[in-house]
């Protein structure tokens, strides 16, 4: 499988090289060349598999030559052994055609588990074997960076820099990252939002000095990797409420794009999906975008949903790739065109996005009053990121199931809960001591010089 650039101009890799690389030089997103089709019995052979087995199968043609079967069996069955539920990613049904797909109980209580402990395996086999250190630079919102530190943390094949915005992440997320002791993993509070800190990730990747010589790899969703590890869940989902004998719907809290745009790969392979709903919260940039036309951007407003506090949506870029026919140059002036406020996408790109994505927003007493709504009626104490779906879920039900996705567990934002239902959510009992330990944080301003010095002196090169 060969993996080619959004913006048509950079080398052609394959999936281990794509994976290493992160962003493609010329600032675009590594997509397959081609996207391999699950026929109708592979899929109906998926029922009732083991979450691995059903990941080795959905994943292997993107890895082609790669990995081997064996490598790539048991990096699955490392990267999950530490979740806590034995299906990984269980269903729970919130109503008569509505279900729940609970991506929260991996070692950091969020669904980027999946992604990451799955890519900390893969790097760590790649590097091995070619005997090469990176260092990992990743930008978050609070989540991708407990995770990144989680998986990587004592792997001596890789150094990690964690970029947060200082004050904008929650308790749990920060502590989450600032407590590991382990000396390959640094956490970054950054002054600014989660864009400034996605904006200096790029200005990185673009300096190929810099690049080159501290072998930069990234880990946000822009990786490949972790946008096709996510693939899986649709279809073990999926499969459980009876595809591919009939169409399963999808609501996906959204922020960067990525986790829903898994869901359109697993669409385009076969899966019979019949919509996928794109729910924002008030930074809703992408809801206006499909909805109207115009991509434009907005300030970013901090809601109880820091996750998705977004507004430039990176992995958008490569759904606009396929609806402008793969047309790198035209993704490429567009993408320009986002520094001067916007752009508008044009009426055949538009019909494709609308044939694929519907999209709703929720507002902050709409999520709060859902968290309470769906605790009073069903039991399930919904994290704040999850109840956004689940909102726009519920304003779209119609005669497929319908599956939310829940992408954290409601105590890594006790504050947003217990406003809304009185009481806080417990941590599970592992988490025990988070409260206890030192945290270690490395304070920043926005200058991409004194960044790329402090990386220089913690890898020591
Ligand atoms: C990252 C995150 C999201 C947004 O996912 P994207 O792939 O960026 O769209 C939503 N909810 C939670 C809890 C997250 O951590």
């Amino acid at each position: 499988m060969k993996y080619i650039s959004t913006r048509g101009n950079a080398p052609v890799l394959n999936f281990e090289e794509a994976m290493l690389t992160g962003l493609a030089r010329d600032g675009g997103l590594y997509v397959p060349e081609t996207i391999p089709m699950m026929k109708h019995p592979d899929i109906v052979a998926l029922a009732g598999l083991p979450y691995e087995e059903i990941a080795l199968r959905v994943m292997q043609p993107f890895v082609g030559d790669s990995f081997s079967n064996e490598d790539l069996g048991d990096a699955i069955q490392t990267a999950y052994s530490g979740f806590g539920h034995a299906a990984r990613a269980p269903l729970v049904q919130l109503g008569p055609n509505h279900h729940l797909l609970e991506l929260f109980h991996g070692p950091t209580l969020a669904f980027k588990d999946f992604a990451m402990q799955l890519i900390g395996q893969l790097f760590q086999t790649a590097l091995r074997r070619h005997n090469k250190q990176v260092t990992i630079v990743g930008a978050t919102s609070g989540d991708t960076g407990s995770a990144a530190i989680e998986a990587f943390r004592g792997l001596e094949a890789a150094n990690v820099f964690i970029l947060f915005p200082d004050g904008r992440v929650s308790d749990v997320q920060r502590r989450q990252m600032t407590t590991p002791t382990e000396s390959n993993v640094h956490a970054i509070a950054m002054e600014g939002t989660f864009d400034t800190c996605q904006a200096m990730l790029k200005d990185m990747f673009n300096d190929f000095d810099f690049r080159d010589g501290v072998r930069l790899a990234g880990v946000n969703s822009i990786n490949w990797a972790r946008v096709l590890a996510q693939v899986v869940y649709y279809f073990s989902a999926a499969v459980s409420l009876g595809a591919p004998h009939r169409k399963i719907s999808f609501t996906v809290p959204t922020g960067n794009f990525g986790d829903i745009f898994a869901g359109y790969i697993a669409k385009r392979m076969g899966l019979p999906i019949d919509r996928l709903i794109v729910a924002t919260n008030r930074n809703d940039i992408l809801h206006r975008a499909i909805s109207t036309g115009r991509y434009d951007t907005d300030k970013v407003y901090p809601t109880i949903t820091p996750s998705m506090d977004i507004e430039l949506s990176s992995n958008f870029e490569r759904a606009l790739f396929d609806a402008y026919n793969r047309n790198g140059d035209a993704v490429a002036q567009l993408m320009g065109e986002i520094k001067k406020g916007g752009f508008g996408i044009s009426q055949g790109a538009l019909e494709v996005l609308r044939e694929h994505f519907d999209s709703g927003r929720s507002a902050e007493i709409e999520t709060a009053d859902t968290i309470k709504s769906i605790f009073e009626h069903t039991g399930e104490i919904l994290c704040p990121h999850s109840a956004v779906g689940v909102k726009v879920a519920e304003e779209n039900l119609g005669s497929s199931p319908m599956v939310t996705l829940a992408t954290a567990h409601p105590a890594k934002f006790p504050d947003a809960v217990e406003v809304a239902i009185g009481q806080r959510p417990a941590l599970p009992l592992c988490f025990a001591d988070l409260f206890d330990k030192p945290e270690r944080k490395i304070a920043m301003p926005n200058d991409l010089e004194q960044m790329k010095s402090l990386i220089r002196e913690r890898i020591k090169l």
